[in-house]
């Protein structure tokens, strides 16, 4: 039976007067989220889905929690329509929960936006998921480099998000996990302010998920800190195997 120890945190930086992420770490539901749309949108936006996440995500297989992510993708868009304050929010979403898969267990991950997963084994890191941002898309047809696109005027152009319709698509994948693996959730306020090195070199050096997670915020606040920043550490502690 695969068992998590996690914990998530966020941090509203140096610069944004608000902070429109949310974080969950529930036991074996774990996720980030970057809300969009202004105040109060954002903030509402990112809650929702996360409350919404949790209350539809009873366990099960990574079907199961796509379902859920969908579920809170309809949360979100029916609060938008409801409510005029509200119009046009939107938020990512990316989350890692133990589920079933073939006869064990594994860690179901499932993401929209450019929120991500990266998993550390053997001291490599490697990221999970695909952003669904424009920049991504570019990268992906070969049209531009990632060092391009760190300045790219479109950098910041996602799409994918929930809020924005009725219907989703998230992505989503089982990782066959082994004791010791780590998994990080963050939203971009943490990639865009620290490089890969330096996140592995906390993620080596800070046994403690919680105290892995804190010196990984500190870090991207010291870096600059010039968006929200939330991350979520989650450590496999054992499995079937
Ligand atoms: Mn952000």
């Amino acid at each position: 039976m695969t068992k998590l120890a996690a914990s998530a945190m966020t941090d509203i930086g140096r610069v944004r007067l608000m902070n429109e992420d949310a974080v969950l770490a529930d036991k074996d539901l774990v996720a980030v989220a970057d809300g969009m749309g202004g105040h109060p949108g954002g903030e509402v936006a990112a809650r929702t889905a996360i409350d919404a996440l949790r209350h539809a995500f009873v366990g099960g297989t990574v079907e199961r929690l796509r379902e859920a992510v969908i579920t809170a993708n309809r949360a979100v868009w029916e609060r938008a329509g409801t409510d005029g304050g509200l119009e046009g929010m939107g938020t990512t979403l990316c989350v890692a929960a133990v589920v079933e898969a073939d006869d064990e267990t594994g860690v179901g991950v499932a993401h929209v936006g450019d929120s991500r997963a990266y998993l550390l084994r053997d001291g490599q890191l490697r990221q999970l998921t695909d952003d669904h941002s424009v920049v991504s898309d570019l990268i992906r047809a070969g049209e531009i480099t990632e060092q391009d696109a760190l300045h790219h005027p479109h950098r910041h152009v996602l799409t994918r998000v929930l809020g924005m319709g009725p219907d989703l698509e998230p992505d989503s994948t089982v990782l066959s996990v082994h004791r010791g693996d780590r998994v990080l959730l963050c939203t971009d306020g943490l990639v865009n302010e620290l490089d890969d090195h330096q996140i592995i070199a906390v993620l080596l050096s800070v046994p403690q998920a919680s105290s892995a997670a804190e010196q990984l915020l500190a870090q991207a606040v010291a870096a600059g800190g010039r968006d929200n920043v939330s991350v979520a550490v989650i450590d496999v502690i054992s499995t079937s195997d």
